[in-house]
């Protein structure tokens, strides 16, 4: 069964015609939500993504609002560049070398120019997952995930390698993470209107001020699952990405 709608759009440097996917709404509740806010469903994320290199080209263009006549659902006539060939700039997610390449293409995105705050937020955002993607999961380093049979030693032990190694990387950029995040902060405040739900909450303990994600969940009256697992993470000052759902 399809799981993905296809879309198609084209560059509008060279006219080359790309695909693009959405996910079936049918299927979103069957994906794995973070405590950043990222979703993914079969390890492809879910959010839509709004910042382009044309794979033909390598024109940056942005594709904000997704509607006709830039965006069709019917199939041109042409040649069409599939999603994966742009996807995340071409990137592979099998490695840290991968995860750190997208980093590097969000900071470049940033340096080059001065962008409206609700461009500037969905950079930052995306930034601030892809640093998270250097130690997401990072629970399976521990030997249940593997006694618990879902994957081979050898999967296991090469998958567990690279969250050891993404870690480091992680604490290593440790600087330009919290800038980021900082950065971030702010422009959510100042526009609440873009933040998503247990946003600024996930923001402070990433950031390691734990008592004002504590304050900030005070304030709600209602209890759900994701408050009670932000206050406990927060609780052991825990700051590391977790997984919510899934
Ligand atoms: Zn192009």
């Amino acid at each position: 069964m399809l799981k993905y709608d296809s879309y198609y759009f084209q560059c509008p440097c060279c006219q080359a015609w790309l695909e693009g996917r959405n996910l079936k709404s049918e299927f979103v509740n069957e994906a794995i939500l973070y405590s950043d806010g990222k979703v993914l469903y079969d390890n492809y994320i879910t959010t839509r993504q709004k910042m382009i290199l044309c794979p033909s080209c390598g024109h940056a263009f942005w594709v904000e609002e997704p509607v006709e006549p830039f965006i069709t659902v019917e199939k041109p006539n042409a040649a069409v560049y599939s999603w994966n060939t742009w996807r995340f700039f071409g990137i592979s997610f099998s490695d840290n070398k991968g995860k750190q390449a997208l980093i590097q293409h969000y900071r470049q995105f940033l340096a080059k120019t001065h962008y409206e705050p609700k461009k500037e937020i969905y950079l930052r955002r995306l930034l601030w997952w892809a640093y998270n993607d250097l130690h997401r999961n990072f629970q399976y380093i521990r030997w249940k995930y593997f006694l618990n049979g879902f994957m081979s030693y050898g999967v296991w032990s090469a998958y567990r390698r690279m969250l050891i190694e993404g870690e480091k990387i992680f604490l290593k950029s440790n600087k330009d993470f919290t800038e980021n995040l900082q950065r971030l902060l702010t422009l959510l405040e100042k526009h609440p209107e873009e933040q998503i739900d247990m946003e600024l909450p996930e923001i402070y303990r990433e950031l390691r001020q734990f008592d004002k994600t504590k304050a900030i969940l005070e304030q709600k009256t209602s209890r759900t699952h994701f408050t009670s697992e932000l206050l406990y993470h927060s609780k052991w000052k825990d700051s590391r990405v977790f997984m919510v759902t899934g």
